[in-house]
C-alpha cells in the first residue's frame, strides 16, 4: 500500500542522504562548465525543506502497483504508447493527448565505437499545420562546441517521393531542402536520407567517444517544426547547453553495435535491438557495457527505470535507481503524469553532470546529488512540455531548477546570482554567448529561487501542474507559462519582474 505520507518520508529520506554529498562538482547540470564552476558549492541545503508539506493528493491507481523490487519480465515489455491519467494533480485533468499528425522517425544506425563513427539512414514522414515550401533540418553534432571536439554530421544522400534532392547547407546546423511545391496542411511527405557521423573523443558533451563507450545524444538529424509558428532557426550555442526546438514524435531506431557492448536509448528495446518511444521530441543512445539495474517507478502509471553505471566507474547503480524512482514518483504527483512506459539512465566516462533527452538521461561520475533530481526534472520541462532552448532557456532550464531545489531542500537565495544576470533570467541564449560564467547562476538558480519565493510551494506546484497538463507533448512560450499561473498568482507578471524573471520585458 503507498500513501502520500510514505512517499514524502521517502522524499524526504533520500534528499537528506543525499543533500551531505553535494560537492561543487556535482553542482555541475548539464550545461556550461565554466558556469558550473561559478556555482557556489558551499550552502548546505536544510533537509527539511526537501519535503512538500502541501503534496497534493496522488491519483488513486486504477491496478495494483508492481512490486517494485521485481524486474519486470523482459518477455513482455510495456506497450511504448503514452496512457493519460485520469486525472491530473491539484484537479488539473488528465494530460492532452500528443497531435496524431506528428512526425515518425524510423531510422537504422550502425555504430562503431573503435572508430566513433555511426552510420545511419532514416526516414521522417512529416505534416506541417502551415503551407511550407522548404523542408529544414537542424544537425546539432555540427553546433560549435561539439564541432569544436572534432564531431561532424553529414547527410549522405536525401530523397523525397519526387527523386533524389541535394540539401542545402544554410549554417554549419541547419540543413535546408526546397520542396518542388507548396506542402499545405494535411499533406504529409517522406524524406528519406542517409548519414554518417565521426564521434569525437572524450568530450565533456552529449557526443563523446572512445572504444568502450559512446554518448550520442541529439545526433539525428531532425525537424525544428513549431506547430502554429514554422521552423525554428535560432543560432546555436558554444556554451554547454541547448538551443534546440523540436516537436513530439514517433521513434523507431534499429540501433547495431558489436558484440558486448551494452545499449541504452530513448525508449524501449523490442527485443532485436530496435527501440521504439512515442511522443518524444528528441532520441538519445548510450552504448557501453553497463552495471545495470532496474525497477517500476509509478509516476502514476507504471514506469520501467533502467539504470546503467559504465564498467569503469565505481558509483552504485542501485542509489542512483533509488533516487530517479523516488523523484519521479514525486514529480509525477506535483506536477502531472510521466506519460512514457520508460526511462533510461546511463553514468558514463568524461562527463560533468547530466543531460536530458526524452526517456533518457546521460550523466557523469559522482552525479547521485542535485543531478540526478535536475535531470528527472527535465522529464517534465522540457521533454513533457517543450519549448524553445535557444529564446526562452529560462523555460526549461529555470523550472526545473525549481524543482531540483524543492526536491533536494535547497534555501531560496542560497547563492548569489552574477551582477550582470540579476534581472536578465528570461534572456535568449544568444545574450548569453561571450556571457558563460553568468549563465547558470542567471537562468537556472534565479528562475528556480524566484519561483520558490513567488509563494507556498503547493500554490507553485498546483500552477505548474497547470502549466503542464495545458502544454503537455506541445511547445510552450511565456505566454503559456503567465495563462497558467495568472489564476493562482494574478500578478505572476509583476512579482516575478520583482525576483528577476522579467517576461515580456
Ligand atoms: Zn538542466
Amino acid at each position: 500500500m503507498r500513501h502520500v505520507a510514505l512517499v514524502a518520508l521517502v522524499a524526504f529520506l533520500v534528499a537528506a542522504a543525499c543533500s551531505s554529498n553535494v560537492v561543487v562538482a556535482d553542482r555541475a547540470i548539464g550545461d556550461d562548465a565554466s558556469a558550473q564552476a561559478s556555482a557556489v558549492g558551499s550552502e548546505t541545503p536544510t533537509p527539511f525543506d526537501a519535503v512538500p508539506t502541501e503534496a497534493p493528493d496522488p491519483t488513486p491507481l486504477a491496478t495494483q502497483p508492481p512490486d517494485p523490487t521485481q524486474p519486470p519480465d523482459p518477455t513482455q515489455p510495456p506497450a511504448p504508447t503514452s496512457t493519460p491519467q485520469p486525472e491530473g494533480p491539484c484537479g488539473v485533468g488528465p494530460l492532452p493527448l500528443p497531435a496524431p499528425d506528428r512526425p515518425i522517425y524510423d531510422a537504422s544506425l550502425t555504430i562503431d565505437p573503435l572508430n566513433r563513427t555511426l552510420v545511419g539512414e532514416m526516414t521522417v514522414d512529416f505534416g506541417p499545420d502551415l503551407p511550407i515550401e522548404e523542408l529544414i533540418l537542424r544537425l546539432w553534432p555540427n553546433g560549435p562546441r561539439p564541432a569544436d571536439g572534432g564531431a561532424e554530421l553529414s547527410i549522405t544522400w536525401a530523397e523525397l517521393p519526387s527523386g533524389p534532392v541535394e540539401p542545402e547547407l544554410l549554417t554549419p546546423t541547419l540543413a535546408r531542402i526546397a520542396l518542388a511545391q507548396v506542402l499545405e496542411p494535411g499533406d504529409r511527405i517522406t524524406l528519406s536520407m542517409g548519414f554518417e557521423l565521426v564521434v569525437p573523443i572524450e568530450l565533456r558533451s552529449r557526443l563523446s567517444g572512445r572504444d568502450d563507450y559512446m554518448r550520442l545524444g541529439t545526433v539525428l538529424p531532425i525537424l525544428p517544426w513549431e506547430p502554429g509558428v514554422g521552423w525554428a532557426t535560432d543560432p546555436a550555442t558554444s556554451l554547454f547547453a541547448e538551443a534546440v526546438l523540436s516537436p513530439v514524435a514517433d521513434w523507431s531506431v534499429a540501433i547495431k553495435v558489436p558484440d558486448d557492448y551494452d545499449v541504452l536509448a530513448s525508449g524501449v528495446d523490442d527485443g532485436t535491438g530496435r527501440w521504439r518511444v512515442e511522443a518524444a521530441r528528441d532520441f538519445a543512445i548510450s552504448i557501453g557495457r553497463f552495471r545495470t539495474v532496474e525497477a517500476v517507478a509509478m509516476a502514476p502509471e507504471p514506469v520501467v527505470v533502467t539504470v546503467g553505471v559504465h564498467e569503469t566507474i565505481d558509483d552504485d547503480a542501485q542509489a542512483y535507481l533509488d533516487k530517479v524512482v523516488d523523484s519521479l514518483e514525486q514529480f509525477s504527483q506535483r506536477f502531472g503524469q510521466y506519460p512514457w512506459p520508460s526511462l533510461t539512465f546511463a553514468v558514463t566516462p568524461n562527463l560533468r553532470g547530466g543531460i536530458e533527452f526524452p526517456t533518457h538521461i546521460m550523466q557523469g561520475q559522482n552525479t547521485i546529488g542535485r543531478t540526478t533530481s535536475h535531470e528527472v526534472g527535465h522529464m517534465f520541462f522540457y521533454s513533457l512540455v517543450g519549448n524553445n532552448q535557444g529564446s526562452d532557456p529560462w523555460l526549461d532550464e529555470g523550472i526545473t531548477s525549481y524543482a531540483e531545489f524543492t526536491y533536494e531542500g535547497t534555501v531560496p537565495n542560497s547563492y548569489a546570482i552574477a551582477p550582470e544576470g540579476v534581472g536578465q533570467a528570461t534572456r535568449p541564449m544568444t545574450f548569453w554567448e561571450g556571457r558563460g560564467t553568468a549563465y547558470y547562476s542567471s537562468v537556472y538558480s534565479q528562475t528556480g529561487f524566484a519561483l520558490q519565493n513567488l509563494g507556498p510551494q503547493a500554490d507553485v506546484d498546483c500552477a505548474l501542474a497547470r502549466f503542464v497538463s495545458q502544454n503537455a507533448h506541445g511547445i510552450a512560450r511565456p505566454e503559456d507559462f503567465v495563462a497558467a499561473f495568472e489564476p493562482t498568482f494574478p500578478d505572476v507578471v509583476e512579482r516575478l519582474a520583482a525576483l528577476g524573471v522579467v517576461i515580456g520585458g
